[in-house]
C-alpha cells in the first residue's frame, strides 16, 4: 500500500447517483482476499477508542505518586504544582503526572517502532518486499493478530508491514504533540493517550518480530525449541570471543553467517547480552547467551570478549569507556547509538580491521550489517592473541589492599539504588575475607554508581566480580530458545479451560529483573505458578533470569517444565518484541476459540479479554520506558500488570476500589441487566512491594466475571492457599469473589460459609459479561 495514492470518499453525489464508502487506490492494487467484515475502528486515531478507555478509567482510577512537585518542561517554569496549584500554562498535578507517563510511553513506543523500521528496511533490502510472512506454517493462520485487530488488514508480505509502521509513526507524532505546553490538560485524556501509545507499541513489536521470524527463519511457533547455553561460564575463553549487546539482531546474524562462510563456527565464540542474545540464539542455537542487561559491566570487565559489537537499546552509555579499559575494540552498528565513533561504513573492511587491531582507534561505527560481520570476525581473530584476555578486574591481593583504603564513609551505599551494604563487605575484605563482596554481586545490577561516588576511587563492582569469580565461572545453565508465536491449535486447546477458569491463569513475566534477588524471585514465582498449572510465559531479560537457577535435581525451569502454551508449561516467547505474541495469544483466544470478529474490532475483543481471559503481566524490576509502553498496551486490552518491588517509580497506579459497587457492574449480554460481578480483576496496574505480595495478587487478578463455578473454585483455591501460606491467614475479601455457593472450594467449604455469613453475603448471578451496551442480545423496550 506504500507508494500508492489512496482516495477515500464518504459520500459522492454524481449524475449516476450517490456513491457511499468508495475507496480507490492508485499505484497499487489492493488485493483483498480477507472476507471478514471490517469492524468499526480500522487504523484508529488517538480519539477513536477514547470511549473504551474512559470506561476502563472509570473503574480503574489513576492514583498518582509524584516523584517531584515541580514541572520544568518549558521555559515558563519551573512551576510549583503542589496541592491545588496549577502551572503557568494551567496544568495541575494530575495532568502533569499523566503527561510524564505519556512521554515515557511515547519514548517506549518510538523505540520499538524505530527498531521495527530499521529491521524491516534491512530485511526488505535483503529479501525483497514480496517476501512472504510465515510465523508458524500451517500451525498459525492468524499471523498478525494485533495488526488485524488494530489496522483491519491482513499482512502477507514484508512489504505489507510498511503500511502498519507508517500508521504507527503517524500516531506517535500525534501523541507526542499532545504533551506540548498548552495542548492536552485533562488527566483522563492523557491516560487515554497512554493506552493508545501502548496499543501502538504492541503493533510495532508485532511488526518487528513477525518480520524477523519470517525472513531470518527464527523458531516458528515451536513449543519446544532447542535448549541454549546461558551464563557467564558458558564461553570457551581459549577461543576468540565476540560479544554482541542490544536488541536489533541483523549485525549479530551477519557475524554468525560470516563465521559459517569461513567454517569458523567452532573456532570463535559468539555470545550476547540482552535481547540481541535471545534473537541470535533463535537464529542459530550455536550462539551463547551470557545474561540480562545488568551483566554488561561484569562481563566486559572480565576481559573475556575480544570484540564488542553494540546495536541499539539498553546499552551502557559508557560501553566504549569500559571496552577501552580491557582493550577490546568496539563496533557500533546503529545510527541511534554511535558512541562518538568515526563512521567507517564505506571504508574497505581490511583497512578498518587494521585500525582496530593496531589500536589506531578504540572503535568504529559501521552501519552495514554485512560489513560488521566481516570486520568483527577478522578483528577478533587478530586481536585475541594480542590481548591475552586483558582484564579490568584486580587480583585478590589488589582487592584486599584496596579494601584497606576504604574509609567506611558510606557514600557508595547511599548512591546504590539497591542500598547494598558495601562498607561492611569492604571491612571483611580488608581482613582477607571476600565472601561478603561475592554475596553482594548477586544483589547488584551493575550500574557502577558506587564507584563514581567513592572518594578513594575503589573499583567496587570489579572487586565484587573478582570475589565471586569462582561462582561466575561455574555459571552454566540452559534456556529454551524463544519460541515466537503461539500456535492456533494451542489456543484451541486451552481457550475453553482459560475462559471457563479451569486453567487458573496465564502469567507473563516481562522486563528486566534488575534489583536485589530479582532474578531468583522471578524464577521462584514462575516455578510456583507452573507447579500450580497456570500457563507461564516469559520474554526478554526476565526469561533469561528465570533460567539462571537450578532445582535440587540440578534442573533449570526450562528443563523442568515443557515449553508449550498449556497448563504447567513455561515458554520463553523470545526477546522484548516477542511480547506481541503474548498479547496476540489473548486476542487469538477471543477470535479463534470464541470466534469473535477480529478485524478492526478492538473494543469488543478487549471487552472479551477483560471479562474472560485470566491473564496477568508481571514486570519484576523492569526499568525502561519500553516497560511502560508494553504495560499500557496490555491495559487497553484489559490485561492487568503487576510491577515491583520498585513499582512506585512508575508514578501512578490504576486501582479499582472494591467498595465502589457500581464500578463492578457489567451488562449481562443475555438480558441487558446490570449485574454486580465483584472486583474482577481488582486492579489494572498495581505495585507490589514484595514477591509474596506479588504472588498473592497474581492469583487474585486472574479472576474474571465469566469464570464458571468450577473455574472460580479453582482460582479461589490458589488465592486462598497462597494467602494462607505467605501471610498465615485467610484473605478477608473472599466473600467478594463468591457469587454462588458452587464457587466455594470444596475442601474449605464450611470455613468459607462461616465467613460469608459474617459478611452478610448474598448470592448473585453469573452473567454473560460485557461493558459494551451494543453487545446486549435482547434490547429492552
Ligand atoms: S509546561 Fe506548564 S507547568 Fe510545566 S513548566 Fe511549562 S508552564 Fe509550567
Ligand atoms: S554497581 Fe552494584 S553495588 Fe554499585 S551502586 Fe550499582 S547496584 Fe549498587
Ligand atoms: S565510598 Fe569508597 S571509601 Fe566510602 S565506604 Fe564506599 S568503598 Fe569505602
Amino acid at each position: 500500500m506504500k507508494d500508492g495514492i489512496r482516495i477515500k470518499v464518504g459520500e459522492l453525489k454524481s449524475q449516476f447517483g450517490i456513491v457511499k464508502g468508495l475507496e480507490l487506490s492508485i499505484g497499487e492494487i489492493i488485493e483483498e482476499k480477507w472476507e471478514e467484515a471490517l469492524g468499526p475502528t480500522p487504523f484508529p486515531s488517538i480519539a477513536d477508542l477514547r470511549e473504551w478507555d474512559l470506561k476502563i478509567l472509570e473503574r480503574y482510577k489513576p492514583f498518582y505518586m509524584p516523584f517531584c512537585d515541580l514541572c520544568c518542561l518549558c521555559t515558563m517554569g519551573k512551576c510549583d504544582l503542589t496541592g491545588d496549584k496549577r502551572g503557568a500554562c494551567g496544568i495541575d498535578m494530575a495532568g502533569q503526572q499523566s503527561r510524564i507517563v505519556l512521554l515515557a510511553c511515547c519514548i517506549g513506543a518510538a523505540t520499538h517502532t524505530s527498531h521495527a523500521r530499521h529491521l524491516l528496511e534491512h530485511l526488505i533490502s535483503k529479501y525483497g518486499r514480496a517476501y512472504p510472512l510465515d510465523v508458524g506454517g500451517l500451525s498459525v493462520e492468524v499471523e498478525a493478530p494485533i495488526t488485524r485487530l488494530v489496522c483491519g488488514i491482513r499482512p502477507e508480505t514484508l512489504g505489507d508491514l510498511e503500511a502498519v509502521l507508517d500508521y504507527v509513526e503517524e500516531q506517535i507524532v500525534h501523541l507526542l504533540s499532545a504533551t506540548h505546553t498548552g495542548q492536552e490538560g485533562a488527566y483522563k485524556d492523557f491516560e487515554s493517550k497512554v493506552f493508545h501509545a501502548g496499543m501502538i507499541d504492541h503493533l510495532a513489536m508485532e511488526v518487528a518480530d513477525i518480520a524477523q521470524i519470517s525472513a531470518l527463519g527464527l523458531p516458528k511457533a515451536e513449543p519446544n525449541p532447542p535448549l541454549i547455553e546461558i551464563g557467564l561460564g558458558v564461553v570457551d575463553q581459549a577461543k576468540p570471543v565476540i560479544l554482541v549487546v542490544g536488541h536489533n539482531v541483523p549485525p549479530a546474524a551477519d557475524i554468525m553467517d560470516y563465521m559459517e562462510e569461513l567454517g569458523l563456527q567452532d573456532g570463535i565464540e559468539l555470545c550476547g547480552i540482552c535481547c540481541t542474545a535471545h534473537d541470535l540464539a533463535r537464529y542459530n542455537p550455536k550462539a551463547k547467551i551470557i545474561g540480562p542487561i545488568s551483566w554488561q559491566l561484569r562481563f566486559i570487565r572480565s576481559g573475556v570478549p575480544d570484540v564488542i559489537v553494540i546495536d541499539e537499546q539498553c546499552i551502557r552509555s559508557d560501553a566504549l569507556v569500559e571496552a577501552m579499559k580491557v582493550k577490546a575494540p568496539l563496533i557500533a552498528t546503529s545510527e541511534k547509538d554511535c558512541q562518538g565513533l568515526p563512521d567507517r561504513t564505506r571504508d574497505p573492511p581490511d583497512e578498518v580491521v587494521r585500525d582496530l587491531v593496531e589500536g589506531n582507534t578504540p572503535g568504529v561505527l559501521i552501519l552495514d550489517p554485512r560489513k560488521v560481520g566481516e570486520v568483527a570476525v577478522k578483528t577478533a581473530l587478530k586481536v585475541a592473541p594480542k590481548r591475552m584476555k586483558f582484564k579490568a578486574i584486580p587480583d585478590v591481593e589488589e582487592l584486599i589492599e584496596g579494601a584497606k583504603r576504604c574509609r567506611r564513609c558510606d557514600d557508595c551505599r547511599r548512591s546504590c539504588p539497591n542500598d547494598l551494604d558495601i562498607p561492611s563487605a569492604m571491612a571483611r575484605a580488608a581482613q582477607g575475607d571476600v565472601e561478603g563482596l561475592a554475596w553482594l554481586l548477586d544483589q547488584c545490577i551493575g550500574c557502577a554508581r558506587c564507584e563514581r561516588t567513592c572518594p578513594v576511587g575503589l573499583p567496587i563492582h570489579s572487586f565484587m566480580v573478582k570475589a565471586a569469580e569462582k561462582e561466575i565461572k561455574e555459571e552454566r545453565y540452559k534456556i529454551r530458545a524463544g519460541r515466537g508465536a503461539i500456535q492456533d491449535v494451542e489456543i484451541r486447546n486451552v481457550g475453553s479451560p482459560i475462559v471457563l477458569g479451569e486453567i487458573p491463569g496465564v502469567i507473563a513475566f516481562v522486563g528486566c529483573a534488575n534489583y536485589p534477588r530479582g532474578g531468583v524471585e522471578v524464577a521462584e514465582m514462575a516455578d510456583e505458578f507452573a507447579m500450580r498449572r497456570y500457563i507461564v510465559t516469559a520474554t526478554g531479560c526476565a526469561a533469561m533470569s528465570m533460567a539462571m537457577y537450578k532445582d535440587e535435581g540440578g534442573k533449570t525451569i526450562y528443563e523442568k517444565y515443557p515449553g508449550g502454551f498449556d497448563a504447567g508449561g513455561v515458554s520463553n516467547v523470545g526477546s522484548c518484541i516477542s511480547n506481541a505474541h503474548i498479547a496476540g495469544a489473548a486476542i487469538k483466544i477471543a477470535s479463534i476459540f470464541a470466534k469473535r470478529r477480529l478485524r478492526a474490532n478492538y473494543e469488543e475483543i478487549a471487552d472479551y479479554i477483560l471479562n474472560r481471559v485470566g491473564a496477568v503481566g508481571v514486570a519484576w524490576g523492569a526499568m525502561s520506558q519500553k516497560a511502560a509502553s508494553i504495560a499500557s498496551g496490555f491495559w487497553r486490552l484489559g490485561i492487568p500488570v503487576i510491577v515491583g518491588p520498585h513499582g512506585s517509580k512508575y508514578r501512578r497506579m490504576l486501582l479499582g476500589r472494591m467498595e465502589d459497587e457500581e464500578s463492578w457492574k457489567v451488562y449481562d449480554a443475555r438480558t441487558g441487566d446490570k449485574v454486580y460481578v465483584g472486583p474482577t480483576p481488582e486492579h489494572l496496574f498495581y505495585a507490589a512491594e514484595t514477591k509474596d505480595e506479588a504472588m498473592v495478587t497474581i492469583a487474585k487478578l486472574c479472576m474474571r466475571p465469566n469464570d464458571t463455578p468450577r473455574g472460580r473454585a479453582i482460582k479461589l483455591t490458589h488465592y486462598i492457599d497462597l494467602h494462607r501460606r505467605l501471610y498465615g491467614v485467610m484473605p478477608d475479601d473472599v466473600y467478594l469473589y463468591v457469587r454462588t455457593k458452587a464457587d466455594i472450594p470444596i475442601t474449605i467449604k464450611d470455613e468459607v460459609l462461616r465467613l460469608l455469613e459474617e459478611k452478610g453475603w448474598r448470592e448473585t448471578v453469573i452473567p454473560d459479561p460485557t461493558l459494551l451496551p451494543r453487545l446486549i442480545r435482547v434490547q429492552k423496550g
